[in-house]
């Protein structure tokens, strides 16, 4: 990952030069990532993470993981562990600093309390419902709810009561006295607590009551010692509330408060033909649409590590994109350039062909087999060679031949020559059928004056096509990718149902496919760059008993402008 940030390129990099520049924070830079562990995460989040963690680097500062476990109905162990695990993925380093919003619930209930004596929270009894009705519309004022003047005396008893678990759910809220008339909704005295008697999977049945994330999540700043607070743009009608948490924190709480945090919000990341969205991502879980949250189709970063798409090209995307201050939607082809743009310089060539027809070279000698020899990567000589048998039987890719082929067809077609990559040309002679009249083989010829390196023909022959000798094929499955949803904005397709657009191939799995004989010397795990097919990754999540696996990362070229066209017809 380059640390070399272009401060003018990024405007949170300038900001924070200006503060450091203006002695700030006493000269410190401290930020966190702070994801709620209730489903995966996805390439947006990658986003925010990179960037706090980036900024941590490059200012020599502090970077936190913190988790913003305030929702015990939503949230899960298995959560938290995936985000872990894929954040290491990803490069980003917390050191000793793993925190959870729910280690300080102790002190975010003094904090509470302290609030009721100062007069600036309350207990209100108003249902759920009520409270929105209260609240008022973006055009009229709310109203005060009639709990509004508890005495701090009455409000402490009845708070005190709810940690007790003397109401059930929904009975009484806490929150913050601010002003029902405020231009800005966020401040119409917002709940700061509310009852739930819901198992935490952290701190078990010890609360029955939990903070709200406009509460929690400022205060935690504060604990924390963060300097800057980096959040996606749906939070900035939140500044003024989480401003107010700051402001009253630091006065109320002054044994821990550690600093006057800031927030600043940059655009989300949003992508062409995909939803980043836990809620809907969760759908596409739970109504089976996909095999899992890491299903390689997903735009999840457990998704992009099973299909192959190495880290270095998530944090090279994430620096091309950039962080401006408005939202905007980023090509799936940008993403598809990153990853291309990483592997092309370090996958190894191999010949697979996909979905294989035989050739059979009629004057080759029977048993013979010659040793062709293949460069690993073109024009990198330290990347070495290998040698692929050559034999009397080959295989080729079904569409590498046409019967009767269009014009500039330059592949192989009865009558015409083409090239076997490293190899000879051979002449098409006859297609051989089965008896339900599909092509089983092709007769060729092949001309000894052909041999590559070595062409004393004086032909010009157009046509390169890859091939596997059928005597030393190794069979393969092959997983092949396509987009997930076939418009490019899903949200919008589809009567505001995104499932609507659900590419029906997103997945085609081909089991026939056939790989030169090395292709078993790549580990579980290996990047290969299939000639003329894309780039995969030998899967390493499933038994070995399955045979040996291959996703396909991305295609050499991508093939959008045909989905689209399909999808419109
Ligand atoms: P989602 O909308 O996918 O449910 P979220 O915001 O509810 O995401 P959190 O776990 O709260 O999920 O997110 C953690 C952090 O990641 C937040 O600070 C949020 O601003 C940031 N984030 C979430 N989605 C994106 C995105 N698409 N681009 C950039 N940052 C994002
Ligand atoms: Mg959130």
């Amino acid at each position: 990952m380059s640390q070399e940030i272009d401060a003018q390129s990024n405007f949170v990099y300038a900001m924070i030069q200006e503060d450091l520049e203006a002695g700030k924070h006493d000269g410190r830079v401290h930020t966190r990532f702070p994801p709620e562990p209730n489903g995966y995460l996805h390439i947006g989040h990658a986003k925010a993470a990179l960037l706090n963690f980036g900024i941590a680097q490059h200012f020599g500062g502090k970077f936190n993981l913190r988790f913003d476990d305030t929702n015990p109905i939503a949230e899960e162990e298995e959560f938290v562990d995936s985000i872990i695990e894929d954040l290491r993925w990803l490069g980003v380093d917390w050191e000793d600093r793993l925190f959870f919003s729910s280690d300080s619930f102790d002190v975010k209930y003094r904090f509470a309390e302290r609030l009721i004596e100062a007069g600036l929270a309350y207990v209100c009894d108003l249902s759920t419902e009520q409270i929105r009705n209260y609240r008022g519309t973006l055009t009229e004022p709310g109203t005060d709810s009639p709990y509004r003047d508890r005495s701090p005396a009455e409000n402490l008893d009845l708070f005190r009561r709810m940690r007790e678990g003397d109401f059930p759910d929904g009975a009484r809220v806490l929150r913050a006295r601010i002003d029902m008339t405020s231009g800005n909704v966020n401040l119409r005295d917002p709940v700061l607590y509310r009852i739930l008697h819901a198992t935490h999977h952290r701190t078990g049945d010890q609360w029955c009551i939990y903070p709200m994330y406009d509460f929690d999540h400022p205060f935690t700043d504060v604990l924390e010692g963060i300097t800057h607070s980096l959040c996606s743009i749906e939070y900035s009608d939140h500044r003024p509330l989480y401003d107010w948490v700051v402001d009253h924190a630091m006065e109320l709480m002054p044994e821990v408060a550690q600093c006057r945090s800031r927030q600043t919000e940059f655009a989300r990341l949003n992508m062409t033909h995909m939803v980043l969205s836990k809620r809907k991502l969760r759908r596409m879980v739970e109504e089976g649409h996909v095999e899992g949250w890491d299903d390689p189709r997903m735009p999840t970063i457990s998704g992009l590590r099973r299909r192959g798409v190495p880290p270095n090209a998530i944090a090279d995307f994430q620096e091309r994109v950039g962080v401006a201050r408005s939202d905007s939607t980023v090509d799936m082809a940008m993403f598809h350039f990153c990853i291309r743009n990483d592997l092309e310089t370090k996958a190894h060539r191999r010949m697979v062909v996909l979905e294989p027809i035989k050739l059979i070279i009629t004057n080759w000698p029977e048993d013979s087999v010659e040793r062709v020899e293949l460069e690993n990567i073109p024009n990198d000589p330290g990347a070495g060679t290998r040698e692929v048998p050559f034999g009397r039987e080959v295989y080729i890719e079904r569409e590498d031949f046409m019967e009767d082929p269009p014009r500039k067809f330059h592949r192989l077609s009865p009558g015409e020559e083409v090239r076997l990559k490293g190899a000879y040309a051979v002449m098409c002679n006859e297609v051989i059928r089965d008896d339900s009249g599909n092509i089983a083989a092709l007769h060729c010829t092949y001309d000894p004056a052909t041999r590559s390196g070595n062409d004393t023909s004086g032909r010009k022959i157009r046509g390169v096509v890859h091939w596997v000798s059928a005597a030393h094929a190794e069979p393969l499955t092959v997983n092949l990718y396509d987009t997930l949803f076939t418009e490019e904005d899903p949200e919008a397709a589809g009567d505001g149902d995104f499932t609507q657009s659900i590419n029906p191939e997103s997945l085609r799995i081909r089991t026939n496919a056939m790989g030169e004989p090395c292709i078993c010397d790549s580990p579980p795990g290996a990047r290969l760059q299939f000639m003329r097919k894309g780039y995969f990754y030998r899967d390493p999540q499933r038994p070995t008993s399955e045979g040996i696996i291959f996703n396909r990362i991305v295609p050499l070229k991508d093939t959008w402008a045909k989905i689209r066209k399909k999808s419109k017809k």
